[in-house]
């Protein structure tokens, strides 16, 4: 199924409980700007090769627009503008003044060296510099990308804008980045992991967690898990995957890839699994931390966990969500569960703005506190109208964009 099919699928059903019209629906179905550019870039080799970058800038009904910037082989204008989408509903799930918007570039990263990673990136800014800044659409790292590809990006941008941090988040810290950025999405996951465990009446101690997916968000997931005595039974990348019963040692992983180009390969520290084996796994809790529809029609019925949380975006294609449904296990949605990121990228801009640094324990704090108040709101009206914690996300979402776009007019 096409990425934008699968989104469309699940805006219809909260616009159906939202009861909007249908020339609202439209509206908020269609982007606002779609852009595609040639980016031509000598490799280390000499050769000239043209890659093809896109930004989609889907809503700005309720801010600026944000969403990250994707570097991998599979990116295509369908992906990059459902990513988009999830953006707007993400950032008006958690009720940050944005809206929402991605990016990318097709091409393998694994297979390009660093200089030519930059290369490519600055003439992408080159392409773009007008379509973005600090008051219009702010760009942050998604898969593929680090805090070093922002660095690159803010500095590009300054050579036509002036110093302007504000322009990207995902920075390194010491280049007008922030304490809690990069652990943010992670560290979001883990959060709402445990205050939905809490709401389902489970215990944290012991719960067995498998990972799929070892990069940013995976990793810091992890980490999270560990510290709250959560068992991590599986972990994979793009790589290789690793069980073990009595939990993985996350800290001997984590050194492991930090040691390896980020690449789980190699590591001794349990039995040798697949992904397929992964996500099929006897789990209390699993976690689709990499690709877009690794979740779908041909796998979902042998899934064992009772809960997913999707700290990928879009993990979960409709027809799995809907054998979840009918099978009782709780998917908690990407808008929500990986929403910890475009929350600490907020705090990155203000920050930027003011020219001022908070403390990574202000950080979280104020993440903890959103995240805290964005899930209550979603649980409460999932158990009130009876629904799926996806659909109430997206009636959160959406109903907060058809309002700000009612009340900012269209004339
Ligand atoms: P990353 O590039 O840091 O890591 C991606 C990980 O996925 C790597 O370990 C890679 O090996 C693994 N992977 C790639 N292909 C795979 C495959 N076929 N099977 C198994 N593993 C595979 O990316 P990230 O920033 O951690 O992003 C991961 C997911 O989280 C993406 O869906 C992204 O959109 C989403 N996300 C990221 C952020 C963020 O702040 N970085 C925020 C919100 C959502």
């Amino acid at each position: 199924m096409r990425s934008t099919d699968s989104t469309r699928i699940y805006f219809d059903r909260a616009a159906e409980e939202l009861d909007l019209s249908d020339n609202m629906r439209k509206l908020l179905l269609t982007a606002k700007r779609e852009v595609q550019v040639q980016i031509p870039v000598e490799l280390d080799s000499g050769e000239l090769t043209t890659f093809i970058g896109y930004r989609v800038q889907h809503n700005d009904a309720r801010g600026p627009l944000k969403g990250g910037l994707r570097y991998h082989h599979e990116v295509d204008l369908d992906e990059v503008r459902a990513l988009a989408s999830l953006m707007t509903w993400k950032t008006a799930v958690v009720n940050i003044p944005y809206g929402g918007a991605k990016g990318g570039i097709a091409l393998d990263p694994a297979a390009r060296s660093r200089h030519e990673l930059e290369r490519i990136t600055r003439r992408f800014v080159d392409a773009i510099h007008d379509l973005f800044g600090p008051d219009v659409d702010i760009p942050a790292p998604d898969m593929g990308t680090s805090s070093e590809t922002m660095a690159w990006i803010m500095n590009q941008y300054g050579k036509y804008h002036g110093f302007s941090p504000a322009c990207v988040t995902g920075k390194p810290v010491e280049y007008h980045g922030i304490a809690g950025r990069e652990e943010a999405t992670g560290r979001g996951v883990g959060i709402l992991t445990t205050k939905l465990l809490s709401r389902l009446g489970k215990k944290l101690p012991g719960t067995r967690v498998a990972i799929q997916g070892f990069g940013n968000v995976g990793t810091h997931t992890a980490k999270f898990l560990h510290d709250a005595e959560c068992r991590i039974v599986a972990v994979s990348d793009a790589t290789a995957g690793f069980h073990r019963a009595e939990g993985i040692d996350v800290l001997a992983a984590l050194r492991h890839a930090g040691a390896n180009r980020g690449r789980l390969e190699g590591f001794t520290g349990g039995d040798a699994i697949s992904n397929a084996e992964l996500l099929a796994m006897d789990v209390d809790v699993l976690i689709p931390a990499a690709l877009g529809g690794v979740l779908n029609a041909s796998n979902a019925a042998s899934v064992r966990a009772p809960v997913i949380i999707e700290a990928a975006n879009a993990p979960v294609e409709p027809e799995a969500d809907a054998i979840f449904e009918s099978k009782g296990i709780i998917s908690l949605p990407d808008i929500l569960a990986n929403s910890g990121g475009v929350t600490a990228s907020w705090f990155e801009w203000v920050q930027n703005r003011q020219h001022y640094q908070w403390g990574l324990n202000r950080v979280r704090q104020e993440l903890d506190k959103i995240l805290g108040d964005a899930f209550e709101q979603v649980w409460q009206l999932s158990q009130s109208r009876n629904l799926p914690l996806r659909t109430a996300a997206y009636m959160v979402g959406v109903g907060r964009v058809a309002r700000a776009t009612v009340l900012g007019g269209l004339a």
